[in-house]
């Protein structure tokens, strides 16, 4: 073979499009039943903007990004994220003037250099909101039960809600400190990745996939004891709204995001349908990223959902059975001469609002018979020597097997009648 798809993309075929279209409209239907609206940003943005958003010390950054320069010598990157971009479109489009919580939703793939491995591509896809303008708890309640009525909308179960605050840029340095003077005894026995956090970024020591590392730092203090106040009444505020609403969640000290914009809420969605790459998305507020990428100081709270890990876990738990997309009629021409006449009847056909189809491969009637049962059809109409001879065609219900002549003039809503559910 000469040519294959990039390593860590994939093909999404006409087998498995179905499944996709019907994770996509799930979420469409929910974003409007919860009052989102659709953003569609550009594939690619300034380099600059996702160093200052998600930061130079990050492993996206630093070693998964598409990033080259273009012909005019700009730095450019394909989006490895969503969020950043939504919120650049945001404040370049001063959202903000249509007053109230601007809330968005976008599906688009993303692209990050990773090791390929089961449910991590070099383009994935994903779906997420930003609900940008309010601090209100009851907001990220909302932007939760969205993502949860997600995955049991499609049917997921065997999944659970991880859930964390990581403060503010007020009692975050204060749990820092602790952090750190918790861990420098063992600095040493960190991964390198942890002791280069151990300066930069310490929190992030906390989410270290590394067995090492979490046993380490299994007894570190929790930051939820560190809250200022607050902190600690929107987290009080969210789980009672939470509880409310039924949804269970377990809080995991463990969950942090690196960045002072990143504030008080953190969550993922984990499921062990997954495997050791248990998270089917995540999310949590930011409060300071507006203005980190030059707009007003704004709060907001958003999440990104990964299309291919919630495929996987669908696949997973058998639920990936997407409906068969079949033809309402097939239309069986016999001879060169029926052809004209079937390629019309084809064209009035659709154009009635049916979906139609015929043979371009010269098949014998058999053959034709044979495609007309592949495709699922309802009706077949047949178009040979003698009907072309006496302008009929022969109609034929794949279902009961009668079949009739019907004049030409009167096939169309012949047809339409025909395949009215009393019929079926
Ligand atoms: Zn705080
Ligand atoms: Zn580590």
């Amino acid at each position: 073979m000469r040519y294959q798809r990039p390593r860590g993309t994939n093909d999404i075929l006409p087998d498995d499009t179905p499944l996709w279209n019907r994770v996509e409209e799930t979420f469409r239907t929910l974003c409007k039943h919860y009052g989102y609206h659709e953003i569609r940003t550009p594939i690619f943005e300034d380099t600059d903007l996702f160093t200052r958003s998600m930061g130079e010390h990050t492993d996206v950054v630093s070693k998964e990004m598409y990033t080259f320069t273009d012909r005019g010598g700009r730095l450019i990157t394909l989006k490895p994220e969503g969020t950043a971009p939504v919120v650049r479109a945001y404040v370049e489009n001063n959202l903000a003037a249509q007053g109230g919580v601007s809330k968005l939703y976008y599906i688009t793939p993303i692209f990050r250099y990773e090791r390929p491995q089961a449910g991590r591509y070099r383009q994935a896809h994903q779906l997420g909101v930003e609900a940008i303008g309010s601090q209100h708890p009851a907001l990220d309640a909302e932007v939760i039960a969205l993502a949860m009525h997600f995955y049991r909308e499609m049917g997921i179960t065997r999944l659970s809600l991880v859930l964390n605050s990581v403060g503010c840029p007020v009692c975050r340095p204060v749990y820092r400190e602790r952090l750190r003077e918790f861990a420098k005894p063992f600095v040493h026995e960190l991964c390198d990745a942890c002791q280069t956090r151990f300066d930069l970024n310490p929190l992030r020591m906390l989410d270290c996939k590394r067995e090492r590392c979490r046993t380490l730092l299994h007894d570190a203090p929790d930051i939820i004891e560190s809250l200022c106040e607050e902190c600690r009444t929107h987290f009080d505020a969210l789980r009672a709204y939470l509880d409310a609403l039924q949804i269970p969640y377990v809080v995991d000290k463990h969950l942090v995001r690196g960045f002072d914009y990143y504030t008080k809420t953190a969550f993922e969605i984990v499921s062990d349908a997954l495997g050791a790459q248990n998270a089917l998305g995540g999310g949590g507020r930011y409060d300071g990223l507006v203005e980190e990428i030059g707009g007003p100081p704004t709060p907001g709270i958003g999440f990104a959902l990964g299309i291919e890990r919630a495929i996987i876990v669908l696949k997973e738990l058998g639920l990936a059975q997407a409906k068969r997309e079949t033809v309402d009629v097939f239309v069986a021409a016999l001879g060169e001469d029926a052809t004209l006449p079937a390629l019309q009847l084809l064209q009035a056909l659709r154009e009635a609002g049916m979906s139609a189809e015929m043979d371009y491969q010269r098949r014998s009637l058999k053959g034709q018979m044979k495609l007309a049962d592949r495709l699922g059809s309802r009706i077949t109409l047949m178009l040979g020597e003698e009907e072309l001879a006496q302008g009929v065609v022969t109609l034929r219900d794949m279902v009961t097997k009668e079949q009739r002549f019907v004049p030409v003039d009167d096939v169309v809503p012949q047809v339409i009648r025909a395949l009215q559910p009393e019929h079926a």
